[in-house]
This record gives C-alpha cells, sequence and structure tokens, in this order.
C-alpha cells in the first residue's frame, strides 16, 4: 500500500499557484478593480490546503510526524478538511475536533475522507473546549501527531513561502505593485504570512486583519456577539496573531458579506461568506487609499459548504451596507505565472508562463 501513496511532492502539485482575479466594479457608479486570490482551486478546496500540506511538510522534515501515526486538530471546519483528505492521502488516520454548529457540508465532507469527527457543543466550550478536547487526546494517543495551526509559526510561514509571493509575482506580471493587503482573521496565517513577505518587498504596504462587524474579536480580545462568516473570528485572538505587526482592523457586518457573496456568485463567481467580507474589507482599504489603489485579499473558499446556510436564503439589506453600491461588472483579468515567476519575484525571459 505505502508505495502507492502520493508523496509531498506529487501533492504539492495540486495546492497553491491560484490564479489572481482581477475584478472590475462600479463602486457608487465610479470605476474600480480589487484583486482576489481564487483559493477554491486548491486540492480540497480552500486556502488552508496550504498551511496543511506546509504544517505536514515540516512535521515529516522534523521527525514530529511519523509515517503512519495518527494526526487530530481542532478546527472550525477547511483546516479539517485539508489535514483529513492530505492526512488520508499520505496514510495517517485523521481525527478533528469541531464546534457542533459549523456548516452540515464541513461535517459531512470530513467524514467522507474516512476522518473521524468529534463534534464539540457550546456547552464542553465551543471552539476553546475543541482545542482543549485534541490536547488532551493528544497526550494520551502514542505518536499523535498535532499541527496546533493557531499558534504554529508554520501556518505563518506557508503563507509568506506561498501567498504572498505569487501576488507578488503575479501583480509584478502585469506591472503592478499591491498598496495593501485585507483578509479576514481565522487562526491569522494568511494575513501575517503575506505580510511577513509583501512587507519584505515594500515595508510601506497597508496590511488590515479582517473581522465581522457583529463579532469583534479581535477589537477586544475575546468573544462578543455572534456571527455567520464561517472561517473567521474564532472567539480568542490566536497565538500568531501580532496586532501591533498590521495596520487597523477592518469590519465588515456579516449580512453585508452575505449579500456580497451572493453578488459574486451572481457574476459567476461562487465563493464562500469570507470572501464576501474579504471583497467589501478591500473596498474600503481602497476607499482609504485612492480609487487607483492596487488592493489585493483573498476568497478563501467556494459557496458549496454554505448551500445550507443563510447564504442561500433571502438577507435583509441594512442601512450603511456597502454591497448595495457595489455594481459588479466581472472578472477583467485571470493572473497565472508560472512556478519560476514565483521564485524569482518576477517574470523572468523563457521561464514558461
Ligand atoms: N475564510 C475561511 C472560509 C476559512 O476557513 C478560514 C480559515 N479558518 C479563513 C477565512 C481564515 O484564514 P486564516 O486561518 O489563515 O486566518
Amino acid at each position: 500500500m505505502s508505495g502507492n501513496l502520493p508523496t509531498l511532492h506529487t501533492l504539492n502539485r495540486l495546492v497553491g499557484r491560484t490564479p489572481l482575479l482581477a475584478l472590475d466594479l462600479l463602486f457608487r457608479g465610479e470605476p474600480r478593480r480589487l484583486y482576489a486570490k481564487a483559493e477554491n482551486f486548491n486540492f480540497t478546496g480552500s486556502i488552508k490546503d496550504r498551511m496543511a500540506l506546509h504544517i505536514l511538510r515540516k512535521a515529516y522534515e522534523s521527525g514530529a510526524l511519523k509515517p503512519g501515526a495518527p494526526i487530530a486538530e481542532a478546527t472550525s471546519g477547511n483546516t479539517g478538511i485539508s489535514f483529513s483528505a492530505l492526512g488520508r492521502a499520505l496514510g495517517h488516520p485523521v481525527t478533528i475536533f469541531m464546534p457542533d454548529w459549523m456548516s452540515q457540508e464541513r461535517k459531512d465532507l470530513i467524514r467522507s475522507f474516512g476522518a473521524e469527527i468529534r463534534l464539540v457543543s457550546a456547552a464542553e466550550g465551543g471552539f476553546l473546549g475543541s482545542i482543549g478536547l485534541s490536547e488532551t487526546w493528544a497526550a494520551r494517543t502514542p505518536d499523535a501527531f498535532l499541527p496546533c495551526q493557531f499558534a504554529n509559526d508554520a501556518n505563518v510561514e506557508a503563507h509568506a513561502t506561498t501567498t504572498g509571493p505569487e501576488i507578488w509575482a503575479q501583480l509584478g506580471s502585469v506591472g503592478l505593485q499591491p498598496h495593501a493587503f485585507v483578509a479576514g482573521v481565522g487562526t491569522g496565517g494568511t494575513v501575517m504570512g503575506v505580510a511577513r513577505y509583501l512587507r519584505e518587498m515594500d515595508p510601506t504596504i497597508q496590511i488590515h486583519p479582517v473581522e465581522p462587524a457583529n463579532s469583534p474579536t479581535l477589537r477586544t480580545g475575546h468573544k462578543i456577539g455572534k456571527h455567520r462568516i464561517q472561517g473567521i473570528s474564532d472567539e480568542f485572538i490566536p497565538a500568531i496573531v501580532k496586532l501591533d505587526q498590521l495596520d487597523d482592523i477592518l469590519a465588515v457586518d456579516d449580512g453585508d458579506a452575505i449579500l456580497m457573496a451572493q453578488k459574486l456568485a451572481n457574476r459567476g463567481l461562487g465563493v464562500g461568506i469570507s470572501s464576501g467580507a474579504n471583497f467589501l474589507a478591500a473596498l474600503q482599504a481602497q476607499e482609504r487609499l485612492g480609487r487607483d489603489a492596487v488592493v489585493v485579499t483573498v476568497f478563501s473558499d467556494s459557496n458549496k459548504k454554505y448551500l445550507s446556510t443563510d447564504l442561500m436564503k433571502v438577507e435583509p439589506v441594512k442601512p450603511g451596507f456597502l454591497s448595495q453600491e457595489v455594481e459588479l461588472i466581472g472578472i477583467g483579468e485571470a493572473i497565472r505565472v508560472c512556478e519560476v515567476c514565483v521564485q524569482t519575484g518576477s517574470c523572468v525571459p523563457g521561464c514558461g508562463c
């Protein structure tokens, strides 16, 4: 059996190097362009494949993960899906600890990969309870590997070595440089990792973390209120998030994020709710910098895991919702560059693009 398992190198061909979409729109009647990485192109359909693959690679290298050893993780869903698929592909048993209020699609997908799922109720501590239970499980299980995505610098490194360089090379290939990057914070791996790389290339780049206006964990430091943007604002500030290294926090109402995701789908872009939030936060950043500012974000996953949620219902419009002032024209460009250009940071003659 082991002879037929894919190698990390093979899986690496299936993760990352996603297209950078140039999205054309009218905002209050004025032409605008925003950029978003289409992370639904990854192996399991979300940005979390980058982090999961990088953590697994590092764990093999350090010896923390042995062939066939059990893997467990606490997650709001996409991470569980990534570790389940990649872990099973590499021949590991996988156990996922997840709050029980996450979408049915997330639970079913994790089970479909043959991973075990342990749902954690609010009474058992929800998110923090999931982390605690995964640690107890690991302490009792011989050779267990716990990726610890909320505290593991390899999560940040995954984006500093892939997402960030890709954005830089993709914009460079059309003669541009980013002025700002925004991303919703779950573990914070995306925003911290992209910040690490882009700030090295240009220290003046604005980097904004994004959170739900209805549940401002980053602003308050603890769980407050409720929200429907699955994948971000998980009740606490993760250890890898260093707010003092970032620019100010942008907030998006979850209803506005749902309406924006619906609007994107209406132009053929079937993305998740956090992508709607990221798009509106990118627009806020552009409002501050000027209409021609090059602002980049990520579409972390597709809409397929939200078909049973409010994303498919009629969402009430509230005063001040930015989505109502956006008229989406469509995808102006889908920028792809080859591996050589990502490695060198710019398009080189004969590279293969
Ligand atoms: N959006 C979705 C749909 C996610 O699953 C996640 C990951 N939890 C994020 C955004 C946030 O990404 P990160 O963990 O890198 O902050």
